[in-house]
């Protein structure tokens, strides 16, 4: 596209980037269809600077359903959306069907029993389908999301198909996850066990009037019991409901309002906003940067001159090499001195010179982490996690597997 065609372009999405925050559903629902095709990214941008800047009594809250086909996942998600419209909220749903390669596959099936609703103005309903990779698809709705809200609506429902990987990273979007599960499913749970389980906060066992209820909940109470032993994470709320009589769907609306606020009270405390994991919650950050020197001294007397304080050295004698942090905002640069020549730091400076030794971020549930990169075949400079100091956990994948830069791995405090 030439300059000309660009501008044009630009001045076409902020014409509709008005449109649409003033509420006009046509306008969204184009908008929509840009950022499915990949587009629009200005709209997005300008979208997102303003929901971002929003108060947080303001912010939309994003609630995902996802489950199995067969599980009744479509009438629980029109019997929240109804439960949303009596309490006042205005609702927007994004059902999305990774599976389906057009439009107008299985999900916009379903979406037909939301048809009564229909003629309601506080509901919208938008249907994605894949388009190229799952990737992708999880960014679109992510995007998708992010004009709905800026859009006004109060309430976002995102519904998927929950059989893959995919939905683990449209789930992401969600600041609550509900998992439906119904009696009888079989191969479907045991599917859902392999990982899309794993990103729920509730679990809405739906149909609770059939035959296999009981079963189903001593089953999933089991296998709760059993994840809080292994990885110590809280066993998750399990709400029974019969979404076609609306029973128990106040209790579940109840419970993944709850998560959604403690995930907002978590984001405002961690002083991030924007990435939203249902299961391992906590932000990627830039934990630190390493920077190799030849003098602790002369480095932090140049980041003295800038007004950054070491917070005090310490030895790491098993890496052999003296540490000076400095606070930078919410991350930190660490000075690395090397104590003798063999040190790894020593080598560094001899062979490249002083500088940027290494990049840390810090994430959650490392072991997970850890697991996944070794099943992936990435390497690793030491194959078991390394205990730094202050008791810190940390591992460092290879430059090799890297792009050239030692990355370095650091547990978050839990
Ligand atoms: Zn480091």
């Amino acid at each position: 596209m030439d300059e000309r065609g660009k501008l044009m372009e630009d001045a076409g999405e902020r014409e509709l980037a008005a449109a649409l925050i003033g509420g006009d559903r046509r306008a969204l629902a184009r908008a929509l269809t840009a950022v499915e095709n990949g587009g629009a990214e200005h709209l997005v941008k300008l979208c997102r600077a303003l929901v971002e800047a929003r108060t947080d009594d303001r912010r939309a809250v994003r609630l995902g359903l996802t489950g199995a086909p067969g599980a009744g996942k479509s009438t629980l998600m029109e019997a929240l959306t109804r439960r949303l419209r009596e309490a006042g909220k205005t609702v927007a749903v994004l059902a999305v069907d990774p599976s389906s390669p057009v439009t107008g596959g299985a999900v916009l099936g379903d979406r037909i029993r939301m048809r009564e609703m229909a003629g309601d103005d506080g509901v919208f309903i938008r249907s994605m389908a894949t388009r190229g990779h799952l990737g992708g698809l999880a960014a679109a709705a992510e995007n998708a999301l992010v004009l709905m809200e800026a859009a006004g609506w109060d309430a976002l429902l995102v519904e998927t198909t929950g059989v893959g990987q995919g939905e683990v990273e449209i789930a992401r979007c969600a600041d609550a996850v509900a998992v439906v599960l119904a009696p009888g499913m079989g191969d479907g749970v045991q599917a859902m066990k392999a990982g899309v389980l794993e990103i729920a906060d509730v679990m809405a066992l739906n149909k609770a009037d059939a035959a296999g209820m009981d079963e189903l909940e001593r089953e999933m109470a089991a296998a709760e019991a059993l994840r809080e032993a292994v990885s110590g994470r809280a066993r998750r709320r399990m709400v029974r409901t019969v979404a076609t009589r609306g029973e128990g769907v106040e209790d579940l609306l109840a419970a993944m309002m709850e998560v959604a606020r403690r995930s907002g009270e978590d984001e405002r405390r961690s002083g991030r906003a924007g990435e939203r994991w249902a299961g391992e919650r906590a932000a990627i950050v830039i934990d630190h940067l390493g920077i190799a020197v030849r003098s602790l001294d002369e480095a932090e007397r140049l980041y003295g001159l800038l007004g950054l304080a070491s917070s005090g050295r310490e030895t790491v004698a098993s890496e052999r090499v003296r540490v000076a942090m400095l606070a930078v905002g919410e991350s930190r640069i660490e000075l690395l001195e090397a104590t003798d020549e063999e040190s790894t730091i020593a080598k560094y400076i001899a062979r490249r010179g002083e500088g940027l030794h290494h990049v840390a971020l810090r994430v959650s549930g490392l072991e997970a982490v850890v697991e996944r990169l070794r099943e992936r075949g990435v390497r690793l400079v030491k194959d078991e996690i390394q205990v730094g100091a202050g008791g810190h956990r940390y591992v460092f994948v290879h430059p090799s597997a890297a792009n050239g830069v030692l990355l370095e791995l650091v547990e978050a405090a839990e």
